[in-house]
């Protein structure tokens, strides 16, 4: 048995209904079906996701929603349209969003949700009325009824473990069950959402409940790439990688599969097939527990920005008993978390994700910094860009850093810090975000360029 989970992409219109329908009926094990709200059709197009978001935030602030009410119905009533299904379902639809958006406002954060959820409940139950008008076993389900259990953090919710045991009852219900994604229920009965792109989530989530066979995640490219295409054209498709590498680059800008979702498929074991609607006989990429070393040391190189570095030293640094408690404590009191802390025997650098800081925060800390941990220097580099080297295999290579650096080296670009997690599933190179594009493709030639024979 598979779970199935299409992104908003793939549900964006009716042409892209048809493609789900011949892909969920071409094979019976395909019978749990998670759902997006309505994604892009085109590049300027606004997800229904991101309508519904300015719509609450709107209605929260008293102001004139109707023309936002209607751009969201307008994109289920042309997909419904096209597919001939009755038009009562979209006044159905409309009369629920209305008394959604009419419900008490006092608690901000749930009513954001409860909007938000409402785009992957609508198109849920879109499908499943699709599905039915063509004969189909088909039936939506709710997760309230379906017992997935969420924190109760707005936006950012995680799943119970007690819903997987109430999950696995699902396998009894036959036909094909349709299943909105991106939320769940509060203990108090209320909607909360996941983080962005969660639905990617409520598949991983169903998938161990249900102990799946496999998950398939259906996207709209047909691989996670070995680079960002943006930076190098065609790049090399994966084939396979395992979780802690996808976690690693998903960690730096590979956006095709959310790293949260990766848990709940990870403690069961089951295999992760991201593939493409729109090619779905590709084979896509697995994301697996071990795989073959077919890829060489690196598997995928990934980059992101808006990094900084605060630059700390002082005498005898090493000596100090907690030194290195205080500096964090510090950032702690402002609420700002830390990716990585390289450090020297008189010097440590935090890096940070800048966009946690304004002006007079950041001016604050050092402040802080230099005169209650008595430090020589404090300084803080912006604009900095990460470039992550991903590969289980580099612990077994020797070589990897000096051809990653000779790389750099040789298209002339300064490193700022290098780090290897302890893991050493991957390796992390620094830069100025200006250099960002030349330091990948120069690794990205390095590890995959293919010589000419
Ligand atoms: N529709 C939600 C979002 O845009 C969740 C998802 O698509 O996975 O974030």
């Amino acid at each position: 048995m598979k779970v199935v989970k299409f992104g908003g992409s793939s549900l964006a219109t009716a042409a892209q209904f048809e493609k789900v329908l011949n892909i969920v009926v071409s094979d019976p094990a395909r019978k749990f079906v998670v759902v997006s709200a309505p994604g892009k059709r085109f590049v300027q197009d606004i997800k229904v996701t991101d309508l519904l978001i300015e719509c609450a935030e709107k209605t929260i602030n008293g102001e004139n929603n109707h023309e936002l009410i209607e751009a969201v119905l307008e994109r289920y009533r042309n997909i419904a349209d096209e597919l001939k299904l009755p038009i009562e379902f979209i006044q159905e639809l409309h009369k629920d969003l209305l008394e959604l958006l009419n419900r008490d406002i006092t608690n901000k954060n749930r009513f954001l949700d409860a909007v938000k959820a409402s785009g992957e409940d609508m198109n849920a139950k879109l499908v499943a009325k699709f599905f039915q008008s063509r004969g189909i076993d088909a039936s939506y389900f709710s997760p309230k009824d379906a017992g997935l259990l969420v924190s109760d953090e707005s936006g950012n919710a995680q799943v119970l473990p007690e819903s997987y045991e109430r999950l696995y009852t699902l396998r009894k219900i036959p036909g094909i069950i349709i299943f909105p994604g991106f939320f769940g229920y509060t203990k108090n009965g209320e909607v909360a959402t996941f983080s962005r792109s969660g639905s990617d989530i409520t598949g991983a989530i169903l998938a161990n409940g249900l102990k799946a066979d496999l998950y398939e995640n259906f996207t709209d490219v047909d691989a996670v790439y070995s680079v960002n295409p943006m930076i190098v054209h065609h790049p090399v498709e994966i084939r396979e990688l395992t979780y802690r590498e996808m976690r690693e680059l998903s960690y730096a800008g590979f956006s095709v599969f959310h790293d949260e979702a990766l848990i709940p498929a990870f403690r069961a074991g089951i295999t992760v097939n991201v593939k493409n609607t729109n090619n779905p006989t590709a084979p896509g990429t697995k994301i697996v527990h071990k795989r073959d070393n077919t890829n060489g040391p690196v598997v995928g190189i990934a980059s992101d920005k808006g990094f900084c570095s605060i630059y700390v030293s002082k005498y005898l640094m090493n000596r100090e008993v907690g030194f290195g408690r205080k500096l964090l404590a510090i950032l702690e009191e402002y609420g700002i978390s830390y990716e990585h802390t390289p450090s020297g025997i008189d010097d440590i650098s935090v890096i940070l994700r800048q966009n946690q800081m304004d002006q007079y925060t950041e001016q604050d800390i050092l402040e802080r910094i230099k005169t209650e941990l008595l430090a020589d220097e404090v300084k803080i580099e912006h604009d900095l860009a990460l470039i992550m080297l991903v590969g289980e295999e580099m612990k077994q290579n020797v070589g990897t850093a000096a051809r990653a650096t000779k790389a750099l080296a040789n298209a002339g670009v300064n490193i700022e810090m290098i780090n290897q997690g302890s893991s050493e599933v991957s390796m992390m190179f620094g830069v100025k975000q200006a250099s960002e594009r030349k330091a990948v493709k120069a690794i990205y030639e390095e590890f995959f360029a293919v010589v000419p024979v």
